[in-house]
C-alpha cells in the first residue's frame, strides 16, 4: 500500500483494497511474478465510446467508466478496476 496518498485517503485506499481482497484479488503481479502491486493515487477513467471515431473526438458527450487503479512496484503493469462493479463509488460521492 502506497504510504502517501495524497487524492485516495489512507482509509479509503484501506477499504478499496480490503473490497479487492473479498473478490479474490491476489497482490502478486502476474507478469513479473515479482513485484506487489500499490493503488494510483488517483481515479482512471477510461472512455466510453460507442464506436472508434468517438475514441478521437475531444468535444461532446463522454462516458466515463470510474475506475481505481493498481500498479506493480516492479514492472509497472497496471490493472483496472471499476468503482461501480466493486460497489465503491459511495466512498467518492460527496
Ligand atoms: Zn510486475
Amino acid at each position: 500500500m502506497n504510504e502517501k496518498l495524497e487524492v485516495l485517503s489512507q482509509e479509503q485506499s484501506a477499504i478499496i483494497f480490503k473490497k479487492l481482497n473479498e473478490k479474490g484479488v491476489v497482490n502478486a503481479c502476474p507478469m513479473c511474478r515479482k513485484g506487489t502491486f500499490t493503488i494510483v493515487d488517483g481515479f482512471l477513467t477510461p472512455l466510453l465510446n460507442k464506436d472508434l471515431r468517438d475514441a478521437a473526438t475531444l468535444h461532446g458527450t463522454k462516458h466515463m467508466f470510474p475506475s481505481i487503479g493498481l500498479v506493480c512496484v516492479n514492472c509497472g503493469f497496471t490493472s483496472t478496476h471499476s468503482l461501480l462493479h466493486l460497489d465503491l463509488m459511495h466512498l467518492f460521492e460527496k
